[in-house]
């Protein structure tokens, strides 16, 4: 076929230590990765291979496991050998879990140096394990357990306590030349998150993981992430990515996903332009483009398809995507790469989408 156009895309990727997340390379020479965390007990082996394997098809790239206990921590070899995604250990307060975190084999591990007590003094030691079993490390700065003593210095979690914590944190690691770290400073104020990421990106070449952290239930949480997100990457910044959510993981893993083909840093696969109606909608628009989207969801192919309300933008929309449909007085006429293949009735008009969609899929995959 005909050579793909380049998606438009904003900034290019800002340039980046590489590291490695078992096979999933993060920094600016590979794509940004989505993550996700699971919510079962850790201990519970079967039950979070079971939510990995979910997260998994839903395409999460890296998952996150929480360690706060033995159990926890002894669950680990099992969990990062099954797992087919790299599993990273996620590790407060007990600097014993991230030696056996890496001892477990787990592809990287998280601390927090604001609630691991005497973590400065650990450094040296944590390195030289890191370093043994090639593990990189993520210093996870959280505006809800900031190093007591920048909050003493700051007053609050600025933006400047977030940095200043991350890199004095990677100053130590540095001190012992180990420099496989990625870097997050999460707060759960987008506009305090952005400001954050910008000092720590113009200030170190360590990859960055973003995250607005305690984001709230999907809606607000989708929104947060959404904008903060798009304000970095527009510029960029972020190398690997995780919306929290207070709802499944599989959400995060769907909103990170939209939101990096939102900015064409993935492949766009089914996109529903749909029109929000109006007062001259001649259909249900809602429901139609409800339907459609449910009736195409799982296809792998990249496919643009309107589903638009009349006829004023409806042909227009229609005749740019790869499929379409604009109605008007109980018919839709249906379009195929700018063609009306055919006028069908209202009730038709899902199935009828359907059916032009898997042949095109079809198409597309004999390409
Ligand atoms: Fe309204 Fe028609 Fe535009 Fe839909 S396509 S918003 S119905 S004018």
């Amino acid at each position: 076929g005909m050579p793909a156009t380049p998606a438009p895309t904003f900034a290019a990727r800002r340039k980046t230590r590489q590291l490695q997340v078992g096979p999933v390379g993060v920094g600016s020479d590979h794509p940004i990765s989505i993550q996700s965390m699971t919510t079962t007990l850790t201990a519970d082996v079967n039950a979070t291979l079971q939510q990995i394997a979910e997260l998994t098809a839903t395409g999460c790239d890296i998952v996150r496991v929480a360690c706060p206990s033995q159990d926890d921590a002894d669950a680990l070899p099992a969990i990062a050998a099954k797992s087919k995604i790299p599993v990273i250990a996620d590790i407060h307060f007990q600097p014993k879990y991230v030696f056996a975190a890496i001892e477990a084999g787990c592809a990287a591990v998280r601390v927090n140096p604001g609630n691991i007590k005497k973590f400065d003094d650990k450094v040296a030691e944590i390195a030289r394990a890191a370093r043994d079993r090639g593990t990189p490390i993520r210093i996870g700065v959280n505006a809800g357990s900031l190093d007591p003593r920048l909050l003493a210095k700051h007053g609050k979690a600025t933006p400047e306590a977030l940095v200043e914590s991350a890199l004095w944190e990677a100053s130590l690691f540095a001190e012992h030349d180990f420099h496989d770290i990625k870097i997050s400073v999460k707060h759960h104020d987008p506009v305090v998150m952005v400001r954050a990421y910008e000092l720590l990106a113009e200030t170190c070449d360590y990859p960055l993981h973003l995250g607005v952290t305690e984001a709230g239930p999907a809606f607000q949480g989708t929104i947060k992430s959404a904008v903060a997100f798009g304000a970095l990457l527009s510029k960029g910044i972020g190398d690997t990515i995780r919306v929290s959510l207070s709802a499944p993981p599989i959400e995060e893993v769907k909103v990170g996903t939209q939101i990096l083909q939102s900015l064409n840093l993935r492949p766009r696969k089914l996109e529903i332009v749909s029109c929000p109606s109006c007062g001259r909608a001649q259909v249900d628009v809602y429901k139609l483009a409800d339907e459609v989207t449910a009736g195409l969801t799982g296809m792998e192919v990249p496919l643009r398809v309107a589903v638009m309300g009349c006829v004023v933008n409806g042909p227009g929309e229609a005749r740019e995507a790869d499929l379409g449909v604009a109605s008007g007085n109980g018919k839709g006429q249906i379009f195929v790469k700018g063609k009306v293949i055919k006028t069908v009735p209202e009730h038709a008009i899902v199935e009828t989408l359907i059916e032009e969609a898997l042949k095109i899929a079809e198409t597309m995959d004999a390409e």
